[in-house]
């Protein structure tokens, strides 16, 4: 049975990617030796690195003064690494979700946080918009998509302070402002390449500024003055990052992978609002379009149980929701064909004929 991966995260990849990686790790690039066993050094990895940041530049129309490397640790790692970096007195951050609170939480290590606005109160289910950034603070941090609750900041934001960016769940679905950020960071295994490797875009002038001594590894600026190869990068996991990068310019750039997104959105939603058993759990203006979330109608709430067992059935992988919201979530990244969100919605049609 053709399976549909709705994973959250590590989740889909295209199908050309994970083969070519294969082929790599069994004899990269016709050497007889595996991707796997090769120095990070080596003359014929390099130009991989190279070309990972090249497409994240081009694809993403990243201005010059800007650096892209890719480190380790995942996008928590991050959450210390920005305040470490950037956190001089005062941070500010919007509460939008767990990761939001994860990544606030360890900035109070290194400063104040004024958290500018929350919606915990309302269970995450909207992005909160009336709110006043502190002109004196050093930043204003975001988290564009929340993955677990399923609603994304679609703009970017104007704010009179420089903005940091958790974007690790939408990260090349939309075309993005990279101007208006000082950071944008994510652990690449939503909507990119395996676990294993985050990406940074880092401005290069916002670097430098704190006054604290800042740990080797934890040091954007070793980082960017080493094109990641400071220590042995994760080399497999950049290696399908670059792999995915050139797919996703093939199929026509990020604007491309917008233009799907919000299709396939849009098909969901539109069913989800249209079947009477299910409900979305998001506000309608703030609805993401990566991590579509969804319960059973209050009176139909005991046949959860029984529509996750049928969807499995069908072929559905990942749709239970994270435990935070219940019901369920598709997660619908870049590589996600329209013909598997299709297959959702006619088991939620062919479910709904049976109640
Ligand atoms: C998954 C996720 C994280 C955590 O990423 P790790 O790489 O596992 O540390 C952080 N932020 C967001 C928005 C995520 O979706």
């Amino acid at each position: 049975m053709k399976k549909h991966n709705f994973n959250a995260g590590p989740s889909i990849l295209p199908r050309e990617v994970i083969e070519n990686t294969a082929k790599a790790i069994l004899d990269y690039n016709g050497s007889g030796l595996s991707l796997m066993e090769i120095s990070h050094r080596a003359k014929d990895f390099q130009p991989v690195v190279d070309e990972a940041v090249a497409l994240f530049k081009e694809l993403l129309n990243i201005p010059d003064d800007y650096s892209v490397i890719f480190l380790g640790g995942g996008a928590s790692l991050e959450f210390c690494m920005i305040p470490y970096n950037f956190l001089e007195k005062k941070a500010a951050y919007l509460n939008t979700g767990t990761w939001a609170k994860k990544a606030m939480k360890e900035a109070k290590a290194f400063g104040e946080v004024v958290e500018v606005a929350s919606s915990a109160d309302a269970n995450y289910t909207f992005v909160p918009k009336d709110y006043t950034i502190p002109a004196d603070a050093d930043y204003f941090h975001i988290t564009t998509n929340n993955t677990i609750f399923g609603t994304e900041l679609k703009q970017d934001l104007d704010s009179p302070v420089p903005v940091v960016a958790d974007m690790s769940s939408d990260i090349f679905s939309r075309p993005v402002d990279v101007s208006k950020y000082i950071c944008i960071y994510g652990g690449a295994q939503k909507n990119l390449a395996p676990a294993g490797v985050t990406f940074v875009i880092v401005k290069n002038d916002a670097l430098g500024k704190v006054s604290r001594y800042i740990p080797t590894m934890l040091n954007y600026q070793t980082h960017v003055d080493n094109g990641s190869m400071f220590n042995t990068p994760p080399v497999v996991p950049i290696y399908a990052a670059m792999l995915t990068l050139r797919w996703i310019k093939e199929q026509g750039g990020v604007k491309e992978m917008e233009r799907r997104a919000i299709e396939k959105a849009d098909m969901l939603y539109g069913e989800i609002d249209r079947n009477k058993l299910f409900v979305g759990t998001a506000a309608v203006e703030d609805r993401s379009r990566m991590n579509i979330c969804f319960v059973m109608k209050p009176e139909y709430k005991e046949l959860e149980a029984d529509f996750l067992k049928f969807a499995i059935d069908r072929g559905m992988v990942g749709i239970k929701g994270h435990r935070s919201v219940g019901g369920f979530r598709a997660s619908c990244y870049n590589a996600l064909p329209k013909e598997s969100v299709q297959a959702l919605i006619d088991c939620m049609q062919e479910f709904e004929k049976l109640h």
